[in-house]
């Protein structure tokens, strides 16, 4: 590792540093994301080897990586089991017994042998094993990594970092290029020193080079486990271009303008009036955060949360009303075309009794039918509009679009958000500077309070924190496939009590996708949708054919649109009393006789999606249970989503237990946790981290601008984009 030396001046800002490498080790660099020096000296190690000290044979045990240094007692090239190089070699540091190892290389050069002459010193590093046939050939390493030493062949005196490479660039052209890189760059500071001095964090600086160079004395655990304070100064400066950007953002949003929705709320109380019921404390405590939000002259960007069954949609409801009473425009998205359809016959009932005229827009629509949807909503007799993603191409255009609600939020790009924010720009008022809607996005899985903190400093979070009066619990039950014959015994009791039943066959991707931009998945997809339709009919009819009394009916992905609402009517109405499904039932749907749910496989789901799919029963008066199937053996987080599924009906228990065992990026799909953003910091064991970021933003931004500047110019480079929809 060549040490940085002292006497070469480092310029503060080495721009065109890419004039320092050949054209082909440009291209190896940029292949894995380096483009100058600066990338190269922010490319940081995974983790080190320790070459510094070499270890006596006796004291390593099989298993260890070790450093040893040995004599060569003789070597012979063998052609049984294999073709191989067989070196035996002798402890330079054993004192006596037990010092001999077998060094194999089943690859080598002939040139290579030449390396291994008797009495040749040795330094030696690899993975010790015990030797085959128990001990009787001694130990051995297979390929270790080797060099010839003279007698005082010094040890190098650093840590070796070990990077993150790729196809075509190995870890000693990095290394080099690294070295030369930290030799010419330096960081310039970015944060105020006071800030550091508070939250006791070394300069970046300091911090980048004691990383890639780790002096001897450092402890290795520390910058394993990148708790090092020269690591913590790396995640703090991640998480605080991420706080820092979305501040930016949120200054952003301010500044754009937005029809502010105060109408006279007549509408609103005439459907207050009419509804079978009265809103739940928390129903009214979030419709007054949106009203507050809509009246504003600039954009809403608000998370509505409540768990399954909360009552999200009468809440969007009032929502649209409220931009129709002052005379604009609302729209309703909903990832899939029978959770639109959902909302479509709940809110037109509610919504056409108050003389609104509602559009549907999906992409099943026939022709004609979307010409008239289009024609509806371009010249404002539409009101709202719900409907898939059909509405938003191209061709639609709003007439005064004031409100977007997006339902399940998260199984939308950010690029189809942002694709609706555009929609009410298209006619605008003339001259008036560019006007967006407002936005409203529903999500039934609550996202815990410290990533909706991280994540989405610029989106404004409701929570429908209690589900509406009357639910009883549900009780989940696990049981093993192969007693699969009491469960059907337990499914006729229910039936023959008058109640209806939902069973969940395992279906991994819907019909439609949440992204139509996607092609390759839908490919793969629909393989796999193919063969567990298959399952699902034959389900059905094994059902079909115990339960001959009681009329079965199935509903799936590639049902024609009007099919699967017939079956969800007769479902609804009770003519179907056993609905064999596909995940297509796993949001919206509202059956309140169905008490009694089965879902098959319960291992292959998803924390989340057993919640949501479970969240369909326990909506009526009846004791309601949840049977969760599963085929042994299962695996060890597996065992672990059902146990949770088992002792918590609580979505934000079960959306931090799912946090747990996925990780963020997983959680709230790569496309808008910004996972891109956070290499190095992890939002919950860094937690303390989190929160000196927030602070140190905050008075970043009130003082010191430059640094606001340069710091998100020095860790986002662009991919501020993510933050912004
Ligand atoms: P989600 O939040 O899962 O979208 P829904 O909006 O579908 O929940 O509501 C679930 C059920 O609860 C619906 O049948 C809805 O009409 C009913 N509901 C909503 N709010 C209340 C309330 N305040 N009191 C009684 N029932 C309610
Ligand atoms: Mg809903």
């Amino acid at each position: 590792m060549p040490a940085r030396n002292p006497a070469v001046s480092r310029t503060p800002a080495a721009r065109s540093t890419v004039a320092a490498w050949s054209d082909a080790l440009a291209g190896r660099l940029a292949r894995i994301g380096l483009h100058d020096e600066r990338d190269c000296v922010l490319h940081l190690p995974l983790r080190y080897e320790d070459e510094t000290r070499v270890v006596a044979l006796a004291d390593a045990r099989d298993g260890d990586t070790v450093q040893i240094e040995a004599i060569v007692r003789d070597h012979a090239v063998q052609y049984r089991p294999r073709r191989q190089l067989v070196v035996h070699v002798d402890d330079a540091n054993a004192d006596e017994g037990d010092s001999g190892l077998t060094l194999r290389f089943i690859h080598f050069y002939g040139s290579q042998l030449k390396h291994f002459e008797v009495g040749t010193r040795l330094r030696i590093r690899g993975e010790l094993r015990g030797g085959g046939f128990g001990q009787v050939f001694g130990r051995e390493m297979i390929h270790p990594r080797y060099g010839v030493i003279g007698d005082d062949t010094p040890l190098p005196d650093r840590l070796t970092p070990v990077y993150p490479s790729g196809v075509g660039i190995g870890q000693i052209v990095l290394r080099q290029a690294i070295a030369k890189a930290l030799a010419r760059v330096e960081m310039d500071e970015t944060v105020p020193r006071r800030w550091l001095m508070r939250h006791r964090l070394p300069a970046i600086d300091e911090a980048i080079r004691l990383i890639h160079n780790p002096p001897p004395d450092a402890s290795l655990e520390s910058l394993a486990a990148r708790s090092h304070p020269a690591w913590q100064r790396i995640k703090f400066d991640e998480l605080l271009a991420q706080q820092l950007s979305l501040a930016k953002a949120h200054a952003a949003r301010l500044a754009r303008t937005a029809p502010a929705l105060r109408g006279e709320g007549t509408l609103v109380t005439r459907f207050l009036q009419q509804l079978p019921f009265a809103l739940t404390t928390a129903q009214r405590r979030v419709v007054g955060e949106i009203e507050s939000d809509l009246a504003q002259p600039h954009p809403m960007q608000r998370l509505l949360q409540g768990d399954v069954g909360s009552g999200k949609t009468v809440v969007a409801a009032i929502a649209a009303l409220r931009a129709i009473d002052a005379g604009y425009q609302a729209v309703l998205m909903a990832p899939t075309e029978i959770l639109a359809e959902q909302h479509f016959r709940k809110l037109a009932e509610w919504i056409e009794a108050l003389d609104v005229p509602v559009a549907w827009l999906t992409g099943s629509l026939k022709k004609k039918q979307k010409a008239a949807a289009r024609d509806a909503i371009e010249s404002g007799i539409a009101r709202l509009a719900i409907g898939t993603h059909a509405l938003i191409q191209e061709d639609v255009h709003f007439a005064r679009l004031g409100l977007a609600i997006i339902d399940e939020q998260h199984r939308f790009g950010v690029g189809q958000r942002l694709a609706l924010r555009f929609k009410a720009r298209v006619t605008g008022d003339g001259a008036a500077p560019p006007r967006e809607p407002h936005q409203l996005m529903m999500s039934a899985t609550p996202i815990p309070r410290t990533l909706a903190m991280t994540y989405f400093a610029d989106l404004e979070v409701s929570t429908i924190d209690m589900l509406p009066p009357g639910r009883r619990p549900i009780v989940t039950r696990l049981i093993e496939a192969s007693r699969r014959d009491d469960v059907v015994a337990r499914i006729r009791h229910a039936l023959g009590e008058g109640r209806q039943v939902y069973w969940v066959c395992p279906l991994v991707e819907e019909a439609e996708p949440a992204d139509p931009s996607v092609p390759v998945r839908r490919a793969t997809a629909s393989r796999n949708e193919t063969l567990q339709l298959q399952n699902a009919i034959d389900t059905c009819d094994a059902l079909a054919l115990a339960l001959p009394e009681f009329q079965v009916g199935l509903v799936h992905g590639r049902l024609p649109g009007a099919d699967k609402a017939d079956v969800m009517r007769a479902f609804g109405d009770g003519s179907v009393q056993l609905l064999v499904a596909t995940t297509v039932i796993e949001v919206g749907v509202d059956v309140p006789n169905a008490s009694l749910m089965v879902i098959e496989h319960a291992e292959r789901f998803g924390l989340a999606q057993l919640h949501q799919l479970r969240g369909r029963v326990g909506r009526g008066t009846a004791e309601s249970a949840c049977i969760l199937l599963f085929q042994p053996p299962l695996s060890l987080t597996a065992k672990e989503r059902l146990k949770t599924m088992r002792e918590t009906q609580d979505g934000f228990e079960i959306a931090r237990k799912d946090l747990a065992l996925r990780g963020p990026g997983e959680f709230l799909g790569h496309r808008q946790s910004g996972e891109a953003l956070l290499r190095f910091a992890d939002l919950q064991s860094d937690q303390p981290l989190v929160d000196a970021a927030r602070e140190t933003a905050v008075a970043m931004l009130a003082d010191d601008p430059d640094g606001v500047d340069r710091h998100l110019q020095r860790w986002l480079r662009g991919g501020e984009d993510l933050l912004k929809a």
